[in-house]
């Protein structure tokens, strides 16, 4: 079949009118289509679905009018306009009577809802196009590359607030006490990008950034939760503007949390939804944590309304163009905004993630054809956003951050109100760096997969040489090579030399001028690779941990846990290496230390538990007991929110009583004297709370999700609930994934929870191959997806038989390479069992001084 709509018939400007009735939950539209008409045609074919069209005219421009049929194709998702003589060539004005319903499925024009105060159920409709869910609002050419001017009108009850992509221009009464909202016209743009939402919402007064008014929108009684994301969105603006060189291409800028909102966040023109986590927060008591996701998610898509909404891929393999770069800018804009928050070495975090996925024989190129723009549904994951944007960041520091920036001012300026591809990024790459971009990204972007560096001693140098990394043994592992570069740092006596090279297909030796103490390949940690030292180098760096950056250590840790789960460093090595950490400050290297034990746990089996619970409190003690349970007067952000991670890792995954104790007469005093607890600290305590208590504290966190004043305290104990271990708990945890309790955009997020934990996998395992069925259908298709992550967890021989045999034989496909992959993960975990299992019963046997 084609994949793509004939273009014998384009449109250039679509005039919308549509009214949702949300009491009977649906909508009817008209609309007006000018479409240049290149040869004669009695058939148009756009897209359409879950539509009903019932008046089709096409009118010329010397008022001839012809009148049409539509004939929908469900399973195509399109609709043949067939007319009884041909519309020769020429300008039409095709014209289009429509209706359709608010669905519950989060996509397309939907119902999203929320309980008032007072208890009212109230309906909000709202949209989500991307990628190809348009047509679900409104008949029309849904491919990115057919660009349009939209002018939309809504029709709404008085009362009711109606936000689209661009300003208000007029307003008018209709009868029955509603009234006509009339939008300016759009720029040029794809029909994934438009937007309507209507609900009594409220805004935020606006907030003039250059000529852009910026608001924030929310359901009534949360405005002042808004305050952080209005600072942050201003700034970004801002930020942006300046850094791609073109003013911002909207007249007005809002941002709205919805209730219901499938993914974090969505770039239409104008008019960016949220869920309400990633835009509304409460500054004074949110979490380090909670407040970088906001000024992620605010970043990020006001980045998208240049590199996304201005210029847009041509097509839907240039996907990891759009979020690679708006993930990319995203983090520029943070690190601007708060540079005490060291954006850049967080992200080392992310970048982890990504390598995670990109290490197994499963992953795929982050650039691929798509034929179907539904087989692009599966590139919105980890190679696309992270991966993506960490080779951006090694070209950016690659060519300097300015002959970068000029680049992408070039390629945005060729192409504003276009559509471009990947080469022509690297084109004005280039012609502005002059330098040949294909040559070294094309394998990053083209193959799939990453190189490890091996370096080894060599004289007073240091050898490096590649191959890919793949945590199972397989063919092909030595099949070509990136251009890789690669930045050597070394200590030696006076002082530290850098050596910046190009690691090719060629084994190479970077020599130093003294023996060094120690050498960091990858120092700043941009390269997208792993390195696996020589057991002589990891040894001098393990003891001049306190000498490399956070970053630098943050890599030797997760390369070093990485080569465990390949099999190439044993876990008792690993385990014993980790002790070189307990000075450890960054909360980045303590995640990727946690995340490890966290690992392992999963790995091990019960009887070991004790024992890897006790070498956890002993490796964090050091870092906890130097911050103990109170921030200093002047400490900063990072340093808050380490503490909470600490706590958190000891009373959950050490399973340590005293901080459990401590952690509870906390929580109770400062629930029933409203004693002030650090904001970073309160999320470790409810999931510490949660980890060692019973059905009592079950009902209270019960509740507290219920009444959470905040998005983030609702997340907080909803997650919490997933924590708690009597298998009575984890049942009930269960039924609320599919009692229509939990909202559809959380509740595939906590099944994945439950199967993850140790103490709820096996019964969660059991609840999801029953309700498997109830979940594809209550829950949004992307999430839906995310929540079978959770199988990887499911480690031992028995579980992985079962969990291959339960999808070969429902046959269930999640698009893409994402089941495969997840199926990868469980074999890589199983294998480390097998290989592992007997020296790791040993080495945890050994008797550990109790830490605390
Ligand atoms: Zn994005």
């Amino acid at each position: 079949m084609d994949y793509r709509l004939p273009n014998t018939v384009v449109p250039s400007r679509y005039a919308i009118r549509l009214e949702a009735d949300l009491e009977r939950t649906t909508f009817a539209g008209e609309q007006t289509v000018w479409v240049t008409v290149r040869e004669p045609v009695t058939e148009v074919l756009l897209n359409a679905v879950d539509l009903e069209i019932h008046g089709v005219a096409a009118e010329a421009n010397d008022g001839l009018t012809v009148e049409g049929t539509a004939h929908l194709d469900g399973a195509a998702e399109r609709v043949r306009l067939l007319f009884a003589s041909p519309l020769a060539p020429g300008e039409w004005r095709l014209r289009l009577r429509f209706t359709g319903v608010l669905n519950d499925r989060l996509h397309g024009f939907y119902r999203s809802t929320y309980t008032d105060a007072a208890g009212h159920s109230h309906v909000i409709a709202a949209t989500q196009f991307e990628s190809t869910d348009a047509r679900r609002a409104f008949p029309c050419w849904d491919e990115p590359a057919l660009k349009a001017v939209f002018s939309v009108t809504l029709v709404v009850p008085d009362g009711y607030a109606a936000v689209s992509n661009t300003q208000v221009v007029s307003e008018n009464p209709v009868e029955g006490g509603r009234r006509a909202v009339t939008f300016a016209d759009t720029i040029k743009m794809s029909t994934y990008l438009v937007a309507f939402v209507v609900g009594e919402l409220e805004a935020t007064e606006p907030v003039l950034v250059g000529k852009t008014p910026l608001r924030v929108w929310c359901v009534p009684g949360k405005r002042h939760l808004a305050g952080f994301a209005e600072e942050v969105g201003a700034f970004s603006l801002e930020f942006f503007e300046r850094y791609y060189g073109l003013p911002y291409p909207g007249d007005k800028l809002d941002l709205l949390a919805i209730p219901d909102f499938a993914a974090g966040a969505m770039e239409n023109l104008g008019a960016i939804t949220f869920r309400e986590t990633a835009l509304l927060v409460d500054a004074t008591a949110a979490s380090h944590a909670e407040l970088e996701r906001v000024a992620d998610v605010v970043a990020h898509e006001v980045a998208h309304m240049w590199f996304g909404d201005l210029v847009t891929m041509a097509w839907w393999n240039g996907i990891w163009l759009n979020e690679a770069f708006a993930t990319f800018m995203e983090l520029l804009a943070v690190d601007a905004f708060r540079p005490e928050w060291n954006r850049w070495v967080t992200f080392g975090v992310s970048r982890g993630a990504a390598m995670a996925v990109d290490g197994l024989w499963a992953t795929r190129p982050i650039e691929f054809e798509v034929m179907a723009a539904r087989d692009c549904e599966a590139m919105f994951d980890l190679l696309t956003y992270e991966k993506g944007a960490s080779v951006l960041r090694m070209l950016e520091q690659h060519l300097g951050a300015e002959g970068f920036r000029d680049g992408v001012r070039l390629y945005l300026d060729r192409h504003r109100f276009g559509n471009a591809e990947t080469t022509d990024l690297w084109k004005a790459l280039g012609d502005a760096s002059g330098e040949p971009i294909p040559e070294v990204m094309d394998r990053w972007i083209f193959h799939p997969g990453y190189p490890v560096v091996t370096a080894e001693p060599d004289g007073t140098g240091v050898r490096l040489s590649q191959r890919r990394f793949t945590y199972l043994e397989g063919e092909g592992a030595d099949d070509g090579r990136w251009r890789i570069p690669v930045l050597v740092r070394a200590g030696v006596k006076r002082g530290i030399v850098e050596k910046p090279i190009m690691l090719a297909d060629e084994p190479l030796t970077v020599t130093l001028p003294a023996s060094p103490d120690w050498v960091v390949v990858n120092a700043g940690g941009h390269g997208f690779y792993r390195v696996r030292y020589a057991p002589a180098l990891l040894k001098k760096l393990g003891a001049a941990l306190g000498r490399i950056g956070p970053i630098d250590r943050f890599n030797v840790a997760s390369d070093a846990f990485a080569l465990v789960q390949a099999g190439s460093l044993p876990a008792p090595d690993y385990l014993e290496f980790t002790a070189r950490f307990v000075n450890e400050t960054d909360r980045n290297v303590w995640a990727a230390l946690s995340g490890s034990f966290a690992y392992l746990n999963r790995v091990i089996g019960a009887a070991d538990r004790p024992g890897l619970e006790a070498l956890i409190r002993l490796r964090l003690a050091t870092a906890a007991d130097r911050l103990g349970w109170e921030p200093e007067e002047d400490e900063d952000e990072l340093t808050r929110q380490l503490r909470g991670d600490l706590l958190r890792t000891l009373g959950t995954l050490g399973n340590d009583p005293a901080v459990q104790e401590r952690a509870r007469e906390r929580f109770a005093r400062h629930q029933e004297s409203g004693i002030p607890v650090d904001p970073n600290v309160l999320p470790a305590l409810i999931a510490i709370l949660a980890a060692s208590g019973g059905e009592a504290e079950y009902e209270e966190f019960v509740g507290r999700f219920k009444s959470a004043r905040t998005p983030q305290e609702e997340q907080r104990y909803l997650f919490a609930l997933a924590g708690f271990r009597p298998p009575e708990l984890v049942q009930r945890t269960l039924e609320l994934t599919v009692n229509g309790q939990v909202r559809s955009q959380d509740a595939p997020f906590l099944v994945r929870a439950l199967l993850v934990g140790v103490h709820s996998r096996e019964p969660a395992w059991e609840f999801v191959k029953v309700h498997w069925e109830t979940m594809a259908r209550q829950y949004p298709g992307s999430a839906y997806r995310r929540l079978w992550e959770g199988i990887a967890a499911l480690v031992n021989p028995a579980w992985e038989r079962d969990v291959r045999e339960f999808f070969a034989s429902r046959g269930i496909t999640l698009g893409g390479k994402t089941l495969e992959q997840y199926l990868e993960q469980l074999r890589v975990a199983v294998r480390l069992q097998e290989r592992e299992a007997g020296p790791l019963t040993a080495y945890l046997a050994r008797p550990r001084r109790a830490a605390r």
